[in-house]
């Protein structure tokens, strides 16, 4: 008989703001160790936490794109436990009033659209990170200490190991369309615990699971699904029985190793944080952040996609990257760039400079201001210049910052679109090419194709190919005409 496998995620999803959730140090990856610290954030007898306003409008925006009910009141929660990296011995977290509850992601799997529900999203701090020397000596860094965190709870419907990894691609796409997170798992700013059991195929109750802490890339996570469901199903086949446990996994050896016993939420002695007031939302505070967000990533997808004739993969590159929403919202939104235009730009072009450059969307749209950006659509799309100018201009403007009219100036590429300008330069070319002339039939292309190449080498390549094809068949055809 065979077996099913069951997998409930928790994310945890780094914000990115500027500083901690209930203090004002920086929010910041990559510094010195334990140079980001205050009494606050270390839980200093006597220092007062206060809620950073940007940690509750990204957390909105999440709860939004999932599609979650955003609590008008909800409460911070002491969960008590004790671990080196945790100084205060207690996390700010939210419990039994969380942020926002419900909601769903749906991704598209073997041609499929699978939607997994989202039973909660809730606001929490970070802990600082141990480090393991080689020596055998341990070190702590509190810089990651009071860093806001939305942890994401599935319902336990992930039914495969690559079920469970497109979950997580997905939710990070979305984190990082919305520019919450970063999404960087090697960094951290992005991990999951993972709940998993399995069950004989048809049975609807769910076996005791065991959660896999703290993995930090998609492959380990699918690793784990795969180790860990083979171990169970070959317990329950040789009837034993599986324990609830929290494991680690040991990337290594390729194992889960027994951390702890699974503690219930008794063991945490959760009681409400008494230094932080109750969170009160009202709904104009909800709408304004959905005010700010353009479109959620759910729906910014099917209108790029149905509406504006993107295709999947420029959909992709769009969420690859936090910030690259923001700046075609601008392109779209503020300068009104033809938005299939900007597609074709944005993810062939642009993409092709930061690869290049090493630049991030922020560096690329600091370099190339998005008017400037959707001013070269803009004389694309009317045929100023051709798509392999307006090319050579946009590079142009991420070296040396200059504006698209003096470049285009300056380079010469500005095309003849003029039909009563480019008509003589026909007539020229038909006239020194009587042969050409005499054998075209009407309907046939090739003789068209190469009197519009003799047009473009007059024109000195600035002829708009489109128009002057057009010249050539109605004059050619008047021709035989007469
Ligand atoms: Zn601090």
């Amino acid at each position: 008989m065979s077996w099913e496998v069951v997998v409930g995620l928790e994310i945890h999803a780094q914000l990115v703001t500027r500083t901690k959730a209930f203090c004002r140090c920086p929010n910041q990856y990559g510094a010195a160790p334990n140079t980001l610290v205050c009494p606050t954030c270390l839980g200093m007898p006597g220092a007062l936490p206060v809620l950073n306003e940007e940690v509750v409008s990204q957390a909105t925006k999440l709860a939004l794109a999932l599609g979650a009910t955003v609590h008008p009141h909800s409460k911070f929660d002491r969960k008590n436990y004790f671990y080196p990296d945790l100084p205060k011995g207690y996390q700010i977290s939210q419990y039994d009033e969380p942020f926002s509850t419900g909601g769903f992601v749906e991704f598209e799997l073997g041609g499929e659209t699978k939607r997994i529900r989202v039973t909660r999203a809730h606001i929490e701090e970070d802990a600082g990170k141990s480090q393991h020397l080689a020596d055998g000596t341990t070190v702590v860094d509190m810089n990651r200490c009071g860093v806001p965190l939305v942890e994401i709870v599935s319902e336990p419907e992930l039914r495969s190991p690559a079920e469970a990894g497109a979950y997580v691609r997905t939710v990070r796409d979305w984190l990082r369309a919305i520019n919450v997170c970063d999404g960087n798992m090697e960094q951290g700013s992005l991990r999951c615990d993972a709940n998993i059991s399995v069950r004989r195929a048809g049975e609807l109750d769910f076996n005791e699971r065991r959660e896999v802490k703290n993995l930090n890339s998609i492959s380990n996570l699918e690793q784990v699904i795969v180790a860990e469901s083979e171990w169970q199903i070959k317990r329950y086949e040789a009837g034993e029985t599986v324990k609830r446990m929290t494991l680690l996994w040991d990337e290594g050896a390729e194992i889960a190793r027994e951390m702890r016993r699974k503690e219930g939420s008794d063991d945490y002695r959760y009681f409400p944080e008494p230094d932080l007031p109750e969170l009160t939302l009202d709904a104009q505070y909800i709408e304004g952040v959905r005010a700010s967000m353009w479109l959620t990533p759910r729906e910014l997808k099917a209108e790029l996609m149905a509406v504006h004739g993107w295709n999947r993969e420029q959909v992709q590159y769009l969420f690859s990257s936090a910030g690259h929403v923001p700046y075609v919202r601008e392109l779209v939104q503020d300068f009104g760039a033809d938005p299939k235009s900007v597609a074709s730009f944005y993810a062939t072009v642009a993409s092709g400079i930061m690869n290049e450059r090493g630049w991030s969307p922020a560096e690329f749209s600091q370099q190339v201001p998005a008017a400037s950006f959707a001013k070269v659509i803009s004389y694309q799309l009317d045929r100023t210049i051709s798509f392999t100018g307006a090319s050579a201009v946009i590079k142009e403007i991420a070296d040396t910052g200059a504006e698209p009219d003096a470049i285009i100036s300056a380079r010469g590429l500005r095309q003849i679109s003029d039909r009563g300008v480019l008509r003589q330069i026909v007539e020229q070319v038909l006239e020194q090419n009587p042969d050409a002339v005499l054998k075209h039939k009407p309907g046939e292309d090739k003789l068209v194709k190469f009197l519009v190449g003799r047009v473009i080498q007059a024109t000195n390549k600035s002829a708009n190919p489109a128009v002057a094809t057009e010249l050539v068949r109605e004059l050619l055809d008047s021709r035989k005409a007469n």
